[in-house]
């Protein structure tokens, strides 16, 4: 599997069309510059019995994550740091691609998104009064709840690469599709 291939077919900004090389084209109205916060295990990186560490790049990952540099504010969300530092997440991307050092490429990307400080409740890293979609595989029932009680539940884009290869084709077509964003 090529990490790191040429750029896919330019990506319509109006349409959030030709995102995914090799998938459909989405045709849906692209959605306005958001804060999208990424979690790692289960989503950017998936169970693996055949490599040492376990884990893998879920598929359509980099392109995912480019996809959502270029057109929205990533951040990571993730056990893998919460502390506001990328050691976590290069550490884990690293033992998942089974290299001695990230291609810079990657490093460069993985870094171009933002790490978060959050404790107890992944909600606790989300500015809640921003236009945003949270990306994760398992949210907690406390965590559902902070949101519904918010009425934001449908910021929630829940994405388990383990269970679904489309998983993350998927999210994207479910944040160009969250309803315009009505500030409170
Ligand atoms: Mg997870």
């Amino acid at each position: 599997m090529p990490i790191w291939g040429p750029d896919p077919a330019p990506i319509d900004k109006r349409k959030g069309s030709a995102l995914i090389k090799g998938t459909r084209s989405w045709n849906v109205t692209q959605s306005p510059r958001r804060n999208l916060y990424i979690d790692i295990d289960g989503v950017c990186l998936r169970n693996a019995s055949s490599t040492a560490t376990g884990t893998e790049p879920a598929p359509h990952v980099f392109e995912f994550l480019r996809w959502a540099v270029r057109w929205h504010r990533p951040y990571w969300l993730t056990t893998r740091d919460a502390h506001g530092q990328h050691d976590g997440v290069l550490r884990a991307f690293r033992l998942a691609l089974g290299y001695a050092a990230l291609p810079t490429e990657v490093e460069v990307l993985l870094k171009s998104i933002r790490p978060t400080r959050w404790h107890g409740s992944k909600v606790s890293g989300i500015d809640l009064g921003s236009d945003f979609a949270w990306i994760d595989d398992s949210p907690l029932t406390v965590e559902i709840d902070a949101l519904r009680a918010r009425d934001l539940q449908n910021r929630l884009i829940v994405t388990d690469t383990n269970k679904d290869d489309a998983a993350l084709p998927r999210a994207i077509e479910a944040i160009c599709s969250l309803p315009n964003y009505v500030r409170r």
